[in-house]
Order: C-alpha cells, then sequence, then structure tokens
C-alpha cells in the first residue's frame, strides 16, 4: 500500500495469503495498479478465474527474462492508458460543472432582467423594444434548456444509475410525465389518447429518469404534431418486458434520417423548419435512459402523416416479488 507500485506480479500460490485475495485487495486500495499473475502451467484455470477478477493479464512459469521484460512493457503501457482514461473522465466532470456554473447562471441573471423590463419595473418600453426583448427572451430559455439537457446527458452514466434502481410503477411514471406536457397539450391543441390496462408489472429502475425520457418523447409528439393532431399512447405487457407507444399524427421523419435521430444535437430537416424550438438532444437522452434500463426503443414513421416510438423495457417478473 506504501509502495504505491505501478505494476503488481502476483504468484498465485503464496504462504499464508493467496494470489486471489492479493489481486482483491490491490484492487480495493488502488484500482489504478496493474496486477499480472504469476502461475504455473498447471493451474491456468486460476489464471482465467484471476483475469475475470481484473488481473490484466498472467504469465506462466517458468518464463524467461525477456518475457517478464516483454509483459511488463505492456503493462507500463496499459497503467499509461488507464492513467489518460481517468484524466479523460476529470476533466469531462470539471467541464460539465464549469458549464452549469458558467453558463447556466449568467444566462439565468440576464432573463431574470428581461423579465423585469418587459415588466415594466425599468421604465416604459415601446412595442417594438418589447417584441425584439421578448424574442431574446425565447432565445435565452432554448439556450438554458439547451444546457440544462446537455447537463442531464452528460450525467447519465449506467454504472451509476443502476444502483439508484429502485422498484419503479411505470404507470405512474407516465401520468406525471402526461401531467408535466398537459399545457403544452393544449397550447397545440392535441389530443391525448390513452391506451393501458391498470394491471402492468413493476419494472426496476430510476424513476426520475425515465419521466424525463418520457416527457422527452411526449414533448417530440406534441412539438411535431399538427395543430389539432393527436398523440397515443399506449401500453401492453408481454412475457418479458412492458412495451410503451406513442403514436403522433404529426410531420413524421424521412427513412433516411431515422438511423441519426438518437445522435446529439441532430435536428431533423422538416423539424428545423417549423416553429418549435430543440436542442437536439431530447432523443440521445431518452436512448442513454431506455439503455441504462437495460431497454430498447425503436420507431416508425410515414413522413407527413406521422410517427410511432416504441419503448421496451424488461418487467419484473411476478415470482420475482416476494
Ligand atoms: P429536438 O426535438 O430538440 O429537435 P430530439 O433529439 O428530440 O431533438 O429529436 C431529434 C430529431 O428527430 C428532431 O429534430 C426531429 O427531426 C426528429 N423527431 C423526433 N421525434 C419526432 C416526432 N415525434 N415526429 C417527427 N420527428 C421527430
Amino acid at each position: 500500500k506504501e509502495l504505491n507500485p505501478d505494476i503488481a506480479l502476483i504468484d498465485l500460490k503464496m504462504p499464508g495469503i493467496n494470489g486471489m485475495k492479493v489481486l482483491e485487495k490491490i484492487k480495493e486500495i488502488n484500482p489504478g495498479i496493474v496486477p499480472i499473475i504469476i502461475t504455473g502451467y498447471a493451474s491456468v484455470d486460476s489464471a482465467v478465474e484471476a483475469i475475470k477478477k481484473g488481473a490484466y493479464d498472467y504469465l506462466p512459469k517458468p518464463f524467461t527474462p525477456r518475457e517478464l521484460r516483454q509483459i511488463t512493457k505492456r503493462g507500463l503501457e496499459k497503467k499509461k492508458y488507464i492513467e489518460a482514461e481517468n484524466k479523460l473522465k476529470e476533466m469531462k466532470e470539471l467541464f460539465v460543472s464549469m458549464v452549469s456554473h458558467q453558463l447556466k447562471s449568467p444566462l439565468s441573471a440576464v432573463q431574470e432582467y428581461l423579465e423585469v423590463i418587459l415588466g415594466g419595473y425599468a421604465g416604459e418600453i415601446t412595442d417594438k423594444q418589447r417584441e425584439m426583448l421578448d424574442r431574446s427572451k425565447a432565445r435565452i430559455s432554448e439556450l438554458i434548456r439547451l444546457i440544462k439537457d446537455w447537463l442531464n446527458l452528460s450525467r447519465i452514466e449506467k454504472d451509476e444509475i443502476v444502483t439508484r434502481f429502485t422498484t419503479v410503477h411505470l404507470l405512474q411514471v407516465l401520468k406525471r410525465a402526461m401531467d408535466f406536457v398537459g399545457d403544452m397539450l393544449e397550447e397545440k391543441n392535441v389530443n391525448l389518447q390513452i391506451d393501458m390496462s391498470p394491471n402492468i408489472s413493476m419494472i426496476h429502475g430510476d424513476a426520475e429518469l425515465l419521466k424525463q425520457a418520457f416527457i422527452n418523447l411526449f414533448e417530440n409528439g406534441i412539438k411535431f404534431n399538427k395543430e389539432g393532431g393527436e398523440m397515443h399512447v399506449s401500453v401492453d405487457e408481454k412475457r418479458d418486458y412492458i412495451k410503451v407507444s406513442i403514436r403522433d399524427t404529426g410531420i413524421g421523419i424521412s427513412e433516411d434520417e431515422i438511423p441519426f435521430i438518437f445522435e446529439q444535437f441532430y435536428r431533423g430537416k422538416e423539424s428545423t423548419k417549423i416553429k418549435e424550438s430543440g436542442s437536439g438532444l431530447g432523443l440521445s437522452i431518452v436512448n442513454k435512459v431506455i439503455e441504462a434500463h437495460s431497454g430498447s426503443i425503436s420507431v416508425k414513421s410515414k413522413p407527413g402523416k406521422g410517427s410511432t416510438f416504441t419503448v421496451l423495457l424488461p418487467r419484473i417478473k411476478r415470482e420475482e416479488i416476494k
């Protein structure tokens, strides 16, 4: 522990403590140390076991000094790689928190000033000025939304989310997501139809993230819809999973664009023509959230007619609930 080596060469059979235990301890003390197992030909199975437990490689006995040098060299390269990866992760975290503070706060402040001016608290403004300030306010809201979406996206790390999973009632999540888009439905005069049986199995998941994902899907189903159109949400239970379909009667997506819509910052050609704003991050968030829940998402669409997004999420089998 005090030595903090780059590489540890570990014999499997040792008096007092065996190599597997040493391997576990090393992982605990510093996962950046590269462990290499030294083993007799007879115990190749244990070497494989050790690799499963996180050893980087193994060196069978007897070995020549050249073989030892080679494996050590490879181990050191691995060490450099691990360090570079950690550095990148650190930088990413720093960047994310920097963006959140350095960009979001001044933008929120500007937005507040605009409210004050528009509210008439800083003197009278002309109609022309009001119109321009209104537009500035809308643009700033878009930018704040973009930053929020981007922050959300950067924070969704599968390994971390899974540790927060609880038993989730999907219908409640959907209901909350629908409530959230209530005003938008009204504004665009979109008629929401719901088709779901109340007896749906529970799932393992993070209710907040799932809610956000469905909000994004619903928002798309509304904003890309036509005035007075329909959005149909249905929930079905299948053998191993729950299927949620969101069908709309909107502008649709052309076949050649479908492969790109889940990519970060991608916005469809048709969608940029219509007035609705967007960051192009909505579906990449949805995709990441669904993937972290070991689910899947697919889309079918007819340009000019509408689209159907289908989400599958693994259900908890009733037998699994005690
Ligand atoms: P945004 O909505 O901010 O543009 P998204 O990531 O949510 O970004 O969606 C990416 C693109 O996929 C959209 O710009 C649009 O072209 C297309 N799209 C997504 N949902 C729909 C939908 N329900 N109907 C038509 N096009 C859609």
